[in-house]
């Protein structure tokens, strides 16, 4: 009997606490965010994957109840940043804005500090987008004709920029050296913010890069454009052909970005910021911007947790035998 009466006492207690635990983390839940959200961008500030985060940033303050702030961790094609969200704390003030190169290092890493498929939540796609082909202004080869000719004599002297193992200027031209069978010297740098400042600076010749990036130097004929490398062209720039049609056979590469936040970050909190950065996705302020600036927008199904982790995993498939075919892979 004193037992049975212990046994009750405590089973009482337990279900009190538990019910306090519930409680109190409901309230947490509905707080949230209670301060600033941190949203890590891979690349350096000032280029297409910072500009895409910093226009959807400004669009959640107001949906989301904070501010959402950028913080540019550089390096390594995108695998630091990556690495140190992954192990990041999981309270829900860091998420991760990232693109293909989520689903390109596994193949391209031999040792990754992070797994795309398990070191993550997921809260959603955000918005594709169409890379250029663009070089110099005084670059000698004056269309794409010109380049394929020019860069079979001279591939040993030409120098093709971009941002790292595991960046998508990295592998648009990877594509591009196979489709072209030269062998040309890759710069890279910590985004393309930088290597595009050094091809207006006349340092580099040539750069892959996301129409955020490009389009105004593009219009401003600041840079010379091959190409998109979408398979359709572009309704920002419906004058520029694609590579594909240029003579680069079948050649595509459409850049998509997507959000994520450490293992572990609870479901409200996914659901709230997942919230938060749908309805910015529609607003004006970004899809207006988004589409000046070449982007394309993206159905709602892939804007959900469940639409960005099937999307990732057939990418990894799809890029993971384009990679090994390539033979490029890093320590
Ligand atoms: N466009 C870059 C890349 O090649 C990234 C960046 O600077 O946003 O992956």
């Amino acid at each position: 009997m004193q037992f049975s009466r212990r046994a009750l006492h405590l089973t009482t207690l337990a279900a009190g606490l538990a019910a306090g635990l519930t409680f109190s983390g409901l309230a947490a839940a509905q707080a949230y965010p209670a301060k600033p959200v941190s949203l890590v961008v891979p690349f350096a500030a000032g280029g297409p994957t910072d500009i895409v985060a910093r226009t959807l940033a400004a669009a959640m303050a107001k949906p989301l109840g904070q501010s959402v702030v950028v913080e540019n961790k550089l390096g390594a094609g995108g695998t630091i940043a990556a690495g140190t969200v992954a192990r990041a704390n999981p309270d829900g003030y860091t998420f991760f804005i990232h693109h293909n190169g989520m689903a390109t290092a596994p193949a391209l890493y031999r040792k990754l500090a992070f797994n795309p498929l398990t070191d993550f939540e997921y809260v959603g796609q955000v918005v594709d987008v169409p890379m250029t082909l663009i070089a110099r202004k005084d670059f000698p080869a004056k269309n794409m004709a010109e380049l394929i000719t020019y860069v079979k004599a001279n591939a040993s002297k030409i120098n093709l920029a971009n941002a790292g193992l595991g960046a998508v200027s990295h592998l648009c031209g990877t594509l591009l050296q196979q489709a072209l069978g030269a062998d040309l010297t890759t710069v890279p740098f910590s985004g393309t913010a930088p290597a595009l400042n050094a091809l207006l600076g006349g340092q580099v010749d040539l750069l892959c890069d996301q129409t955020t990036n490009t389009t105004q130097h593009i219009k401003a004929g600041t840079v010379k454009m091959y190409g998109v490398t979408t398979k359709s062209r572009i309704k920002s720039m419906p004058d520029q052909p694609t590579l594909a049609e240029s003579g680069l056979k079948d050649f595509e590469v459409v850049v998509w970005h997507g959000m994520y936040a450490p293992k572990g970050t609870p479901p409200e909190v996914i659901k709230k910021f997942g919230d938060a950065m749908r309805v910015a996705i529609k607003d004006p302020a970004f899809a207006t911007r988004m589409a000046e600036l070449g982007a394309e927008q993206i159905s709602e199904a892939r804007q959900t947790p469940e639409g960005l982790k099937t999307f990732l995993g057939s990418e990894i498939t799809k890029w993971g035998a384009v990679i090994k075919a390539a033979g490029q892979f890093a320590d």
